[in-house]
């Protein structure tokens, strides 16, 4: 099965990801993370996507979209894997709908976080997209194309909020819940 892994750039997410599929032995697909790896081993790709990176844009969802639709496509039966960054626009969403296994994506977890708290955590981090500048254009970003993806995953009733405010340790076990918790509800339209 499928956990979407949605919120706003600082929210947490990827740390989340991370740490909830380290635990439980799921598969943990960050696509800023494999974009980053394509740029740190000088791929063409890499060099391309790192031009809309760099400024805090998308890239292209063609892009994108290739690039999760073949991880996806390998998906084994009993596997858990956490999608974190993707999707990112209606898009995304949709494409992804149509490619995934029947049935197979059961969940969004979305994190949510103040601007202000957003912020702090973002321009604290020291990666190369995280000056002051970049952010709030990656806040604008995520605000105009991917905060749509929230209200669409709630109508398909599967949306799970999580409030980002608290300590790394209880958003983790909420986290965890409710992934364990979609693993256990049977497939919709199944
Ligand atoms: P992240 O590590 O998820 O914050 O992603 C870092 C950057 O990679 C983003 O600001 C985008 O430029 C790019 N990126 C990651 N995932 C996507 C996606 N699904 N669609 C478009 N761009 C993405």
């Amino acid at each position: 099965m499928i956990a979407i892994f949605l919120g706003p750039p600082g929210a947490g997410k990827g740390t989340q990801a991370e740490a909830a599929a380290e635990a439980h032995g799921w598969t943990h697909v960050s696509t800023g993370a494999i974009l980053r790896e394509e740029l740190a081993n000088g791929s063409e790709l890499g060099v391309k996507a790192n031009a809309y990176m760099s400024r805090g844009d998308l890239v292209p969802d063609e892009v994108m979209v290739e690039m999760v639709v073949s991880r996806v496509n390998q998906l084994g039966e009993n596997e858990v894997m956490l999608l974190d960054g993707f999707p990112r626009t209606i898009a995304q969403a949709e494409e992804l709908n149509s490619k995934a296994p029947s049935g197979s994506i059961r969940v969004a977890v979305y994190y949510t976080a103040s601007d202000d708290t957003l912020v702090s955590r973002l321009t604290g981090r020291g990666r190369e997209d995280d000056k002051l500048d970049v952010v709030q254009h990656r806040l604008k970003v995520y605000r105009e194309l991917t905060a749509p993806l929230v209200a669409w995953y709630r109508d398909l009733g599967i949306l799970c909020e999580i409030n980002a405010e608290r300590s790394i340790e209880e958003i983790h076990a909420d986290t965890v819940a409710s992934i364990r918790g979609s693993l256990s509800t049977s497939k919709p339209g199944s």
